[in-house]
């Protein structure tokens, strides 16, 4: 789909900085993360909903997460436990209509900070989010620990 903006960075057409990149899937980082190291990973192929991914895309997705949830564990970063998401349709927060799976870092007693994070969302989606360099920087990081 042209105008959607995860089959664009699949196509190379907009920037990202990327964790991983195989034929049929990508992990990069979250423009407005909601905490450092916070990582999608999508399938190539253009679809809105799990249920339009094939079995083999949607298991390919989640063994491409799960790197991404081991890389997390070994990098710097090293989260107490690791959150993957999937917010599949607009009622469950889906703003971006491309299956995406959220992966990212969590901490002993994170939850008030990470509440408090998604509230905070919006603000930072008007301030841009955050620099490349910084971005770069952490999927830099994440790489180096991909098993
Ligand atoms: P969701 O609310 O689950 O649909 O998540 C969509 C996510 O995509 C949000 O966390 C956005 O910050 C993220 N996002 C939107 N555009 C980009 C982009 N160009 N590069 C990286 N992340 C993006
Ligand atoms: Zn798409």
């Amino acid at each position: 789909m042209s105008q959607c903006v995860f089959c664009l960075i699949a196509a190379g057409k907009i920037p990202a900085s990327k964790v991983y990149e195989d034929e049929r899937a990508i992990a990069f980082m979250d423009i407005v993360p909601l905490r450092p190291a916070h990582v999608l990973v999508i399938n190539k192929r253009h679809a809105q909903y799990v249920h339009d991914l094939n079995d083999d895309e949607r298991n390919h997705l989640f063994a491409v997460a799960n790197k991404v949830g081991q890389a997390l564990r070994a990098s710097a970063f090293k989260p107490a436990a690791v959150h993957f998401n999937i917010s599949d349709g607009k009622a469950a927060h889906q703003t971006v209509p491309h299956v995406h799976l959220h992966v990212l870092p969590r901490y002993q007693h994170d939850s008030l900070a990470f509440v408090g994070s998604l509230f905070a969302k919006p603000l930072w989606m008007l301030k841009g989010g955050v620099s490349r360099a910084t971005l770069e920087r952490q999927a830099q990081e994440i790489r180096n620990h991909m098993p």
